[in-house]
């Protein structure tokens, strides 16, 4: 029997193939879990899709985190459909493409509000909605994907490093309260890896290139090593951890000079 067999959960953020979301629901399938996939908006449906047909009985929902509505909605149909829920994969994230070029002194007060609504508020309000149906299980576990740039300047990730700052901020503080209830909340700080979310950021291919001189591993980070760190963390070999922020990023951020 696989680690995950007989286990339900949610993944939100899958756009593509190349997907840090999409990487974590194949790993979590091939585990033996039974998931489902939300999508944000018709555009990205027919892809979620046909990524979704190579999923067991999967379940396919619109989701855009930005709406408490959409949310309830997604829960109502997974408790109908699934009884409960075990696990929550939380991959969204956006800022508007003109806060990741322009000066990061310049940031708008909107683009601010929704790169921190989308990428870090989210995480709150979906753990908020899936908490019931974890603690009707006995538990559960909550994984997000952050990054470096939440305690390190990287040119041009601008707001998105404050985004990634208040989310691990809010990694701990829902950590704190629900563990009484045996569910956990904890983060993957990823690497550099090209993906739709990654091209938005500009001088994205410079940034591979530093991380494949500087890493201890001397290479990029692979969506399928994050999977592989997520489904240890989703599953009972993380049973005992909560609140953590796991960077898998081939070693760079131990490195000085
Ligand atoms: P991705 O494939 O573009 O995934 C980002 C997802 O967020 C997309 O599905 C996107 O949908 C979704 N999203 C944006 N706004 C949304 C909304 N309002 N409601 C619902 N979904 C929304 O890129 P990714 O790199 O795999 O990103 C996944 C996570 O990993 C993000 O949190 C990212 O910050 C994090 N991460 C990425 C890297 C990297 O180098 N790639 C490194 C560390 C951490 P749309 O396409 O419609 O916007």
């Amino acid at each position: 029997m696989s680690e995950l067999t007989g286990k339900h959960g949610l993944i939100v953020g899958v756009a593509n193939k190349r997907s840090i979301a999409w990487a974590i629901a194949k790993a979590a399938a091939d585990a033996g879990a039974r998931l489902a996939l939300t999508f944000q908006g018709e555009r990205l449906e027919e892809n979620v899709r046909e990524l979704a047909a190579d999923l067991d009985s999967p379940l396919v929902l619109p989701c855009d985190v930005t709406s408490d509505q959409q949310i309830a909605d997604v829960m109502a149909s997974v408790e109908r459909e699934f009884g409960g829920l075990d696990f929550l994969v939380h991959g969204a994230a956006f800022a508007p493409r003109e806060e990741l070029t322009a000066p990061f002194i310049q940031t708008s007060r909107e683009g601010f509000r929704v790169a921190l609504d989308v990428s870090a508020y989210s995480l709150v309000a979906l753990t908020r909605a899936a908490a019931p149906l974890m603690a009707s299980r006995g538990g559960g576990s909550v994984l997000t994907l952050t990054y470096l740039g939440s305690e390190r300047v990287f040119e041009n990730y601008n707001v998105m490093g404050v985004a990634k700052a208040a989310l691990e901020a809010s990694v701990r503080y829902l950590a704190g309260e629900l563990g009484p209830q045996n569910i956990r909340v904890n983060a993957i700080s990823a690497g550099p890896i090209k993906t739709l979310a990654a091209a938005g950021i500009g001088g994205f291919s410079r940034i591979l290139q530093v991380y494949r001189e500087r890493a201890p591993l001397r290479r990029n980070t692979e969506t399928a090593e994050v999977a592989d760190a997520a489904r240890f963390l989703l599953g009972t070999a993380g049973r005992g951890i909560t609140g953590e922020i796991l960077i898998v990023d081939g070693g760079y951020h131990i490195m000085g000079i």
